[in-house]
């Protein structure tokens, strides 16, 4: 349960049939909505930061059990069997891991069957009829998986043969277009809903999955850690040297999150006049490395017209040093550098 239109509505039909639902929210470490609340603003609209699946259980009156899938998913992002989309999202091993996790919980419930918000035909991925069969099969589900939403196109399912729901009452919904979907919960009263478009997960996102193949790349993914994922989340990245990254701040809150990720790295930040945090990332930098990473500070400062701009530096076993840099305007240097 994502809280989004789909599987509001599935449990809604569920419900409709007399089921007792429970919600499971799987949180992957890698999702849009969980990293906008941890870098929000104090004067963000409180409604925009709400998490999603915890509203539609509300709304649904219904618990929900909220599932951490990190400690195991770098391996899913790293190794997926049946490969990548567009991206980086291992859309089919992804479903298929959050679905083991689920029947393990619907054991540990007593629950009859898992039930997803999935559509025929919504995703290319995940959601044709091949994927899906290979995730009913492969994370052991079989026919204990309902969509509620595409039942009536798909094979019946062990709920429906048991009689434990009218296969009637099921849905055939088909393709990406959501009208049906929106006129059908705002038909049971739920208007509040998060918008369906808007991407949710960054493996699908085509600027952080960039970084994220330099990362695999120079520090090579054994070494890869969840602090790697969530320092790609925030700033500008600027690639130095293959063991050597900076990351500038581009607002005050994404200052405050690297602020969390001090220790072991270099901070810098222009001393008089306004300007981002940056941290080095991967190694400690040389004299000459330092210097440069000072001088792109300055350049995103608010000295980038002055001569020279005073960046101080501290942190890598060296007590703290102010130097004074040019800022870095030469696009032709920068710009490779960029990530
Ligand atoms: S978009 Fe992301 S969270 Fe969703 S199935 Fe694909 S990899 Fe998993």
């Amino acid at each position: 349960m994502s809280g989004g239109l789909d599987s509001t509505l599935a449990a809604r039909i569920l419900q409709e049939q007399g089921v007792e639902v429970v919600g499971v929210h799987f949180s992957t470490g890698f999702c849009v909505s969980d990293h906008k609340r941890a870098t929000a603003s104090v004067q963000e609209d409180p409604r925009k930061l709400r998490n999603e699946a915890l509203r539609a259980g509300a709304d649904l009156k219904i618990p929900v059990r909220m599932v951490d899938l990190s400690e195991d998913y770098l391996e899913v992002v790293f190794n997926p069997k049946h490969g990548y989309g567009a991206h980086m999202n291992p859309c089919i091993d992804c479903r298929t891991h959050m679905l083991k996790k689920a029947k393990a919980i619907m054991e540990e419930e007593g629950a009859d069957f898992v039930a997803t918000g999935e559509v025929l035909g919504q995703r290319p991925m995940s959601q044709r009829k091949d994927p899906m069969r290979v995730i009913q099969r492969e994370s052991g589900l079989g026919d204990r998986l309902l969509r509620p939403l595409s039942a009536q196109l798909l094979e019946a399912t062990a709920p429906e043969r048991e009689g434990l729901l009218d296969r009637s009452k099921l849905l055939s919904i088909r393709g990406r277009g959501r009208r049906v979907q929106m006129d059908l919960v705002e038909a049971r009263g739920i208007t509040d809903y998060p918008s369906p478009a808007g991407g949710c997960c960054f493996l699908t996102d085509e600027n952080y999955t960039r970084k994220f193949r330099d990362k695999m790349t120079h520090r090579g993914k054994e070494r890869m850690g969840w602090e790697d994922v969530a320092l790609l989340k925030v700033g500008r990245h600027f690639r130095i040297s293959p063991t050597l990254k900076l990351v500038l701040g581009r607002r005050e809150e994404e200052n405050l999150f690297l602020e969390r990720f001090t220790a072991g790295r270099v901070r810098l930040e222009a001393a008089a006049v306004k300007g981002p945090v940056a941290i080095t990332d991967e190694s400690l930098p040389s004299e000459a490395e330092e210097a440069l990473c000072a001088a792109i500070v300055a350049r995103y400062s608010d000295g980038r017209e002055l001569d020279a701009v005073e960046i101080r530096a501290s942190g890598g076993d060296r007590e703290e040093r102010i130097r004074r840099v040019a800022p870095l305007l030469d696009e032709t240097i920068l710009a490779p550098m960029r990530l």
